[in-house]
């Protein structure tokens, strides 16, 4: 692409050429909290597929499924049908409403320590150190020429990330078939066709975006930090540099005379920066690229104990309490910023919305029933002058035993039901049907009626499982009589 020209004729690119980032090990509070955080996601994502759940012989065993070809979402104890795919709009309606919580209150935590970008490139860099060795000796050996050493060391490291990638791309699938099956399958070259895709195509995302692109993700690609910016306010907990304490700063001052000097506690050290995982300077206040991972609090705070200055030049701290600091007073107790009534106002709805679909679920009853009228023709005279309607009737059974179920009708005088299969000889005021286990039974049901009612008389199916968990459900109907043709 050609590059515009400025005013002195210098040709200039509109890009910056990316320089990579190559943090530095660092050892601290928060870095161990990225640890457990890392080790508890990574499990979760690897080991869910594996944990077994027992539904009984009707129903599959793995504890979290999305069964695409049953239409069913299992997670553990709860089963979802797709008329009730409402739960899972809850539920994403929760993670949403959870994460404007956690960023007003710190900021962007959820880039910082959860967000799989973040946990994985984590990962990756970890190998980077691993292989190549810290800071110094990557940036060192990214500069050497290509011996067979450095060519060594590079074919291991990709041979890692490809593994990772691989495992990742590998587990997702997991999710949606049954995973002891699927990996025999998988290995004796026996899945679907869109399994292998699927793995492949998860596994070279995870490799370009883990191993390469990194920080850029974050920067350049993901809307959220674009979002979250809108979200925080003065009272939101940001990875702050405190200018008023750290500046000006200064290098090679020894600590005693730091107060004498009027100088302030940033030694200009740089080992914030190395160790940023996106390679900014915090130094230069909010940015972009700042995911509030707080290793450079980690690192800060190490260089402030070796020079016997207090801890939190870089801190947790609200735009508000930076300037109160900075003019004398005292910042504002954590509680208090966390517990304010934007953020009150959310965990009010997060837990409403939590509090709710606990409820329906509780509520639910794992019998339903819905009747759609026949049209053709809309109603038939019988030779003893009844009038007979038909209805295609669906009841669905979503427990994972075969269950007896009885129907009956409500606010029709004098009618009797059957099915096609029953016949008349055997109408009455109910019938008793087996519905299969998690199986939808469809019924064609007569209803019989004298003929002097209403034209439009409305009336409604019930259906009520006879066995000790009971559990029933009912839908309105119409019957019609001779003069409702239109
Ligand atoms: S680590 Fe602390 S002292 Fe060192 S440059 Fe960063 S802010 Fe200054
Ligand atoms: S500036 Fe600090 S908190 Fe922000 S990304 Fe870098 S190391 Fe993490």
């Amino acid at each position: 692409m050609a590059s515009p020209e400025d005013l002195t004729g210098v040709e200039k690119s509109l890009y910056a050429k990316r320089e990579p980032v190559c943090p530095k090990a660092v050892d601290g509070k928060f870095r161990r909290l990225k640890w457990l955080i890392m080790a508890v996601t990574l499990a979760i994502y690897y080991v869910t597929p594996w944990l077994r759940w027992d539904r009984g012989p009707y129903a599959p065993d793995q504890a979290v499924l999305v069964d695409l070809a049953h239409r069913r979402f299992y997670m553990f104890g709860i089963e979802i049908w797709p008329h009730e795919f409402y739960y899972v709009a809850g539920l994403l309606i929760m993670a949403g409403i959870g994460l404007f919580l956690v960023t007003s209150v710190v900021g962007r935590a959820w880039c910082g320590y959860a967000c799989p970008q973040t946990v994985w490139t984590d990962l990756f860099q970890h190998v980077d150190r691993l292989v190549e060795g810290d800071r110094n000796a990557q940036m060192r050996l990214a500069k050497a020429p290509w011996t067979a050493s450095k060519i060594g060391k590079r074919a291991l490291k990709y041979a890692i990330f490809l593994l990772i990638s691989l495992a990742t791309g590998g587990a997702w699938i997991f999710y949606f078939a049954d995973a002891p099956t699927l990996a025999h399958d998988l290995m004796a070259g026996d899945a679907a066709d869109v399994a292998y895709a699927t793995v492949g195509v998860l596994t070279a995302t995870t490799f370009v975006l883990g191993g390469f692109l990194r920080e850029q993700v974050c920067i350049y690609m993901c809307p959220w930090p674009r979002i979250q910016t809108a979200m925080l306010d003065e009272r939101s907990l940001l990875v702050t540099y405190k200018e008023w304490r750290g500046e000006p700063r200064h290098r090679g001052t020894k600590k005693a005379s730091l107060a004498d000097l009027e100088l302030g506690d940033c030694i200009d050290c740089y080992q914030c920066v190395s160790v940023c995982p996106t390679g900014i300077d915090i130094r230069e206040g909010p940015q972009i690229g700042c995911i509030t991972c707080a290793l450079c609090i980690d690192a800060c705070d190490k260089v402030m104990a070796q020079i016997g200055r207090p801890r939190g030049l870089i801190d947790y701290a609200t735009l508000e309490d930076c300037r109160a600091e900075a003019q004398g007073g005292e910042a504002t107790p954590v509680l208090k910023t966390i517990l304010r009534p934007r953020t009150l106002i959310y965990f009010a709805i997060w837990i409403s919305v939590g509090l709710a679909m606990l409820f329906a679920l509780g509520e639910r009853t794992r019998v339903d029933i819905s009747a759609q009228p026949e049209r053709n023709p809309v109603y038939v005279l019988l030779s003893d002058g009844a009038v007979r309607n038909s209805f295609t009737v669906k009841i669905r059974n979503m427990q994972a035993r075969p269950r007896e179920m009885e129907v009956a009708i409500t606010g029709l005088a004098g009618a009797a039901i059957w099915t096609d299969a029953g016949g008349r000889e055997r109408a009455g005021a109910t019938l008793v049907t087996n519905v299969p286990p998690d199986a939808l039974a469809k019924l064609r049901i007569f209803v019989a009626a004298p003929s002097g009612g209403e034209t439009r008389d409305e009336f409604s199916f019930t259906v009520r499982a006879l066995d000790a968990d009971g559990g029933s459900d009912s839908v309105d109907a119409v019957f019609e009589r001779p003069g409702t043709e239109r």
